[in-house]
């Protein structure tokens, strides 16, 4: 048998780029390869405080140990200005980063030398780092493949004008890249940032970066499976679908959650009749207005039904948590509010009858696996694209239309729940793709075989 190998993982620093990365790292402990998981100092701390102290220890038994490096910003500025911290990260981490892989290529023990680096696509950098250092890389792309297929197709948008080369659509616009793919409004593309030319700018030249990590990569990961995106193999030839990802049942291994999880909500569902709860909730950086805020309460209030709510302390723009008045009294008996939930567990529990989401990639891919049918109400950048495969391609959802002045509406939410519970076609794609998703993650399913010959070939 050959040396344990030890791969350094390094997402980019935001929840829905942490936790898939984290369970391709459960996964690869459990294999038996030693992880080294490279957070920024901030998210470190948050995750280590989230984490109760025998789940999470930064040298834990589980076989994945968690280490930090700056990141460029003071805690305040976190607030003030989240946007800086994309311009910071290239600028800072790579230096640390570099830094900490040499001292690990230098140690006199060899089980720290480092086999390979898997790497966000976001964080290009890493990658050509690895490849600078003549250390084998992997990029994992956390998001729906469709997205990446727009970025790898920026060039040709470019040539046909359909964008200048700052990004910014020349005209608003239905374009599909492929029959098989949603058609998109280039008004939703997500590097779009019409407010800041200068940010979007940035953005866009961030994005087309991309390109260069999966050059430089040996191998190109997607959170996703073939039947999801049957044009993978077309577009991205070299694309390696090992999704859906799902959290490991080992007990000890870190979850990379930024808050913790209230679990008590389990027991309340629990008690809740099969098939009955909706759940809601807008992964980690979803903002409402209070007015907004006020109308989904009440939405859920006309609804009726029982319901779990995932209310984050900064859902609100600037403010603090406010419920219409008199609302937490008249839904005390059959409503639930959590600051984060477990919620792949939500999702999985018989009591679910549908999740209201914003359709960040990593919350579609929960619902899927779980078989269980979405209202989606998308925020921003690739959540459109994720409500379009949702509602368009695979018909396992309804969208949410905004009225005239851009706001949800109580009576909006409550209509499409209904019609949504109604839907028993919605619901048999649902349960199909469900299957059809654990069909790839079972032993001899396609996204399993793809993660079994990559741990074989790091190996050797
Ligand atoms: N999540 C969670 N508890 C919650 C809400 C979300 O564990 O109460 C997890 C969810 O399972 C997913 C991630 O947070 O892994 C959110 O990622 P997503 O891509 O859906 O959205 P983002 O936060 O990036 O907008």
């Amino acid at each position: 048998m050959g040396k344990q190998p030890h791969v350094l993982v390094v997402p980019y620093p935001a929840q829905g780029h942490v936790m898939p990365l984290m369970k391709m790292s459960q996964r690869l402990a459990d294999a038996g390869v030693k992880v080294t998981f490279v957070n920024t100092e901030f998210i470190h701390a948050q995750i280590m405080a989230a984490a109760s102290t025998e789940k999470c220890e930064e040298k834990s038994g589980s076989g994945i140990h968690l280490v930090s490096v700056p990141d460029g910003l003071e805690p305040g500025d976190y607030k003030k200005d989240p946007l800086k911290l994309m311009e910071t990260i290239p600028r800072v981490m790579p230096c640390h980063l570099e830094d900490l892989i040499r001292k690990m290529q230098q140690s006199v023990e060899d089980h720290d030398h480092i086999t390979c680096i898997i790497a966000d696509i976001t964080v290009w950098w890493a990658l050509e780092m690895a490849e600078k250092l003549g250390i084998k890389r992997a990029a994992f792309w956390p998001a729906a493949v469709g997205v990446l297929t727009l970025i790898l197709h920026i060039p040709k948008l470019v040539e046909a004008g359909i964008i200048n080369s700052n990004g910014t659509p020349t005209r608003n616009e239905m374009i599909q890249l492929s029959p098989s793919m949603p058609t998109k409004s280039t008004a939703e593309f997500l590097w779009n940032f019409p407010h800041d030319p200068i940010i979007q700018k940035f953005i866009f030249a961030e994005t087309f970066m991309a390109n260069q990590a999966i050059k430089v990569s040996n191998w190109v990961f997607s959170n996703s499976f073939y039947d999801l995106d049957p044009y993978i193999s077309d577009l991205i030839p070299n694309l390696i679908p090992i999704g859906p990802l799902l959290e490991s049942n080992c007990p000890g291994q870190p979850a990379g959650s930024f808050w913790q999880e209230d679990l008590t909500c389990l027991s309340w569902l629990d008690k809740q009749p099969r098939c009955s709860v909706i759940y809601v909730a807008f992964g980690s950086t979803t903002i409402f207005n209070q007015h907004q805020f006020d109308e989904l309460a009440l939405g859920l209030e006309l609804v009726g039904r029982p319901f779990l709510w995932v209310v984050r302390s900064n859902l609100i723009d600037g403010s603090t948590i406010v419920y219409p008045n008199g609302f937490r009294d008249r839904i005390a008996h059959h409503g639930e509010m959590v600051k984060w939930a477990p919620q792949q567990k939500v999702l999985a529990h018989p009591s679910i009858a549908c999740f209201l989401t914003h359709c960040g990639w990593n919350s579609t891919m929960d619902g899927l696996c779980m078989g269980v049918p979405f209202i989606c109400w998308p925020y921003f950048t690739d959540q459109f694209h994720n409500r379009s495969c949702i509602c368009d391609v695979w018909n396992v959802g309804l969208g949410l239309n905004p009225d005239e002045d851009g706001t949800i509406s109580r009576h909006e939410i409550q209509n499409k729940v209904e019609k949504l519970l109604c839907d028993e076609g919605i619901r048999l794609n649902s349960l199909r793709l469900k299957e059809t998703a654990r069909k790839c993650v079972s032993e001899g399913g396609s996204s399993w075989k793809n993660f079994e010959g990559f741990i074989e070939q790091i190996k050797c």
